[in-house]
């Protein structure tokens, strides 16, 4: 397998791919551009709009590959930040190398225990 660090964004095929193993254990989910097994994903929620949403970021920590979206709480509640609650966090927006920052900032994160978050059903949005 071959280690690029182009940060780009998931093709509509490449995306499908992901969804496809989306009822598989975080573990066993493989990036479709490289092949690592893997995919680390972060949520947060967005408030601010007449309801709670749940913005979430899909990346695989070999190739920097990610897709993002935003969708309905439904009732779900992302229990914890970590990005959210760290003044030095980079931010996701602008250039390649600040995503590219930005997903290493993420990966330091799950490294250390801090990521994958804990999501729960909860009574906002119901
Ligand atoms: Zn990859």
């Amino acid at each position: 397998m071959t280690r690029k660090r182009s940060v780009t964004i998931y093709s509509e095929d490449e995306k499908d791919a992901i969804r496809a193993q989306k009822d598989r254990p975080q573990a066993r989910q493989r990036c479709p551009v490289c092949g690592t097994l893997g995919l680390r994903r972060y949520y947060s929620m967005v408030e601010g709009r007449t309801r709670p949403s749940i913005a979430s970021l899909a990346w695989c920590p070999n190739c920097h590959t990610y897709t993002g979206s935003t969708g309905p709480a439904l009732g779900r509640v992302v229990v914890t930040d970590p990005v959210k609650d760290d003044p030095n966090a980079p931010k996701d927006s602008g250039s390649q190398e600040a995503m590219d920052k930005y997903l290493s900032f993420l990966d330091r994160l799950w490294d250390a225990g801090r990521l994958p978050q804990r999501i729960v059903r909860g009574d906002i949005g119901s």
